[in-house]
């Protein structure tokens, strides 16, 4: 071990905590003061817990001393988890705590009970460092709409870290905790992993129970993992994935054992001999930036180079794919949202003697961003009488044909697709608010995997301009374990890359405690 804990992945402080090299709450202290620290510069954090984590760590240090008691099967029984700090987004209920989803509309409001993500990292024996800042209700692909200002990129600060689930991928990116949870809705987990240069997985459409997660568009949306490296990432799936009676629509599939079990670096690599992988032309899309693209084309080099059989393959129907999101996203989320009218969450603005209408009016009024009632009038739009055949329902056709496209790849034999997540590196905070399809074209190459259910997986694969690019691999539903392969044989190809040696920019020289915080940079922008 090095003396600096947060520059481990979680399995290696794993390994050290079971041989008594370190404990739980050093580990704890160490992240937990990075964060501290970067947080005025990077605000990815919107609370951290300090007193919990460190009692959450105690605890997991009296839980392997126990185990250590008991005996070695005890402690090789505990989950790979134990003792190590997770970066919750803001929108996972733990009990008691905050639970803002970005969003004013619930500030002061405290989660009573535990999601089932929450209970099964507790049951891990996971260290809960905070809460991670988001765009508001999961609408965005910058971190910029959250109600308590942006989040900005650890490799730039003046670049987004991505969005929605901005916050947990920053923190993961600088050091602050070596697993993330997020939210990934139309590529609001693989974007921003892909813009900080982490890996992050879109699970399929129901192997993570959403019960206590605040909902957006419950049709798309998943929670899934963020981590530094691919074994980490699948094992923060395998600590939340699996059926759960409170979500009817998480299913019985079993959570295999092999996410656990990632092949070493020979063996990864060589699986990688005969694969096959499908090059999807439409996702090289208009705009893409040259830098990004080289990557791409690189990294599917050296996957041809290491045995894969990659094949040129046509998504005909991808281009449908934004117009489709933006019709059931919004629809969903206007539904949900209906619940946040100042009677049953958080504050409540009352209007004199004005009634329950004018509290309705007024908390809604002030509590939601801009984001949030553009989507909430689109949505309530597209499913009015008369208009919801005409939007809806036709956009849920259109599904069905997206849907098609993928089953027809698979059903050739295809291990997976391999893509790009993002078309552009990180952009400079402020670029695209002013125009929201070009913030919703950043997900033009994710939210396919949404829309069809499927599982997605961005990490990185080198940097152009100095920021980082993410490969995105795309499996089947299902496919999860399968995908962690194929990521971890091109993370073994690359592991002697010279890009791998470059992390964000070194925070502890880059905070001035004088400087604003993007809080306060975005009051002045908006000021001026
Ligand atoms: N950027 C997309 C949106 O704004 C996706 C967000 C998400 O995945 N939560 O809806």
């Amino acid at each position: 071990m090095t003396t600096d804990l947060t520059r481990h992945a979680g399995h290696d402080l794993a390994r050290a905590l079971r041989a008594g090299e370190t404990t739980s709450r050093e580990i704890a202290e160490a992240h937990l003061a990075n964060a501290e620290r970067d947080n005025r510069a990077l605000n990815a954090w919107l609370v951290i817990d300090r007193d919990g984590a460190l009692a959450m760590a105690d605890a997991a240090d009296a839980r392997l001393a126990e185990a250590r008691r008991e005996g070695a099967a005890a402690v090789a029984a505990l989950h790979p988890l134990h003792g190590l700090p997770v970066a919750l987004k803001d929108l996972v209920s733990v009990a008691g705590g905050q639970c803002t989803a970005g969003s004013r509309i619930l500030e002061g409001y405290r989660a009573p009970y535990d999601a089932h993500v929450t209970e099964r990292l507790r049951e891990a024996g996971a260290v809960f460092l905070g809460k991670t800042n988001m765009d508001e209700f999961a609408m965005g692909s910058s971190t910029e709409h959250s109600g308590y200002g942006p989040t900005s990129n650890p490799w730039a600060l003046d670049r987004v870290p991505g969005g929605s689930s901005g916050g947990s991928a920053a923190a993961v990116a600088a050091f602050h905790a070596p697993f993330g949870i997020g939210t990934d809705t139309g590529g609001s987990i693989r974007q921003p992993a892909a813009l900080c240069g982490v890996v992050g997985l879109k699970p399929t459409y129901g192997r993570v129970s959403r019960y206590g997660i605040v909902a957006f568009a419950s049709s798309l949306d998943q929670i899934g993992p963020f981590a530094r490296d691919t074994r980490d990432a699948a094992a923060l799936l395998h600590a939340v994935a699996g059926r759960d009676e409170r979500d009817s629509t998480s299913a019985p599939e079993p959570v295999p054992d092999a996410l656990l079990h990632l092949p070493d670096d020979d063996e990864a690599a060589t699986a990688l001999r005969g694969t096959r992988l499908g090059l999807p032309r439409e996702y090289f899309v208009a705009g893409m930036e040259p830098g990004v693209e080289a990557r791409i084309r690189e990294a599917v080099a050296a996957l041809e180079a290491a045995g894969a059989i990659v094949e040129d393959v046509s998504l005909p129907h991808t281009d449908y794919g934004l117009a489709t999101y933006y019709i059931v996203a919004p629809a969903e989320a206007s539904a949900n949202l209906a619940r946040y009218d100042g009677i049953r969450y958080g504050p409540r603005l009352a209007d004199g003697d004005g009634g329950v209408l004018a509290t309705y009016l007024r908390t809604r009024g002030e509590g939601f961003g801009a984001e949030v009632k553009r989507r909430v009038m689109l949505g309530t739009y597209a499913l009015s009488a008369g208009y919801y055949d005409a939007y809806y329902l036709k956009a849920q056709k259109v599904r069905t044909l997206i849907k098609g496209d993928f089953d027809a790849i698979f059903a050739q034999g295809f291990d997976a697709l391999v893509a790009p997540t993002s078309p552009s590196v990180a952009f400079p905070l402020g670029a695209r608010l002013e125009d929201p399809v070009a913030m919703y074209l950043s997900d033009a190459c994710t939210l396919p995997v949404n829309v069809a259910g499927l599982a997605g997986l961005s990490m990185p694969c080198g940097l152009s301009e100095g920021l980082p690019v993410g490969l995105q691999f795309i499996g089947a539903p299902w496919s999860e374990a399968r995908l962690f392969e194929l990521a971890r044989g091109y993370e073994a190809l690359t592991a002697d890359a010279d890009w791998r040696t470059l992390e964000p920019t070194d925070l502890s020289a880059a905070v001035d405690p004088a400087a604003p915080t993007p809080a306060e940079r975005l009051a002045g922008a908006t000021a001026a």
